[in-house]
């Protein structure tokens, strides 16, 4: 398998590593060569590989196993401006069911069409968008992504429930993911529509 191209979750930059030094220290790392376990109940080994931004100086990555996004029961995002196309969904692995909907200028609903619809979720759709997210890093987004030179634009939120109960909110305006693009692409997927 080609090794994936490392892409900052927080400023999109692919000048990332693995961190060889830094987190987790070198006596974790050595413990967990070890097989030992630490207060909190993780084991380190050199399967765990954190990653390092050489742009922006941002660190990321979870020890294996230790990954939210199976956590995840249910999901609701949207993108848009108002002065331009707006989409948001939802999807809940719990009830298998979920809602589409595309708005036009000023938040309208598009004349013509109806774009607002209900989707249904199977749990083959939900575990493609569980990797999806994997893939884009989702749990690695900052909480907010922001231009602030710009004013009106584009915005977007994300939010997912954990099957803890626990939620997660991440957004942002005219700024966005490293491999947002990614994510859009698969809720693309999941609605059987446009979300951009
Ligand atoms: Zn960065």
């Amino acid at each position: 398998m080609p090794k994936r191209e490392l892409v900052c979750p927080r400023c999109g930059s692919t000048r990332a590593d693995k961190i060889i030094s830094g987190t987790p220290t070198f006596e974790l790392r050595e413990a967990g060569q070890r097989g030992e376990a630490f207060p909190g109940g993780s084991i380190v080994s050199d399967e765990a590989p954190v990653y390092g931004c050489l742009a922006c100086h941002y660190q990321w990555g979870r020890h294996k196993g230790q990954s939210l996004i199976p956590l995840i029961t249910a999901i609701k995002g949207f993108v848009g401006g108002f002065l331009g196309s707006s989409y948001s969904f939802e999807a809940d692995i719990t009830t298998g069911q979920g809602r589409y909907e595309a708005l036009g200028y000023g938040y309208r609903p598009v004349s013509g069409e109806s774009k607002t619809k209900e989707i249904m979720v199977t749990r083959e759709q939900w575990d493609r968008l569980l990797r999806a997210l994997e893939k884009c890093d989702f749990e690695y987004w900052v909480d907010c992504y922001e231009d602030p030179d710009v004013l009106d634009g584009t915005h977007w939120e994300v939010e997912v429930t954990l099957n803890t109960g626990e939620t997660i909110v991440k957004h942002g305006s005219n700024k966005f993911p490293g491999r947002w693009q990614q994510f859009c692409k698969a809720v693309s997927t999941l609605v059987g529509d446009t979300f951009r």
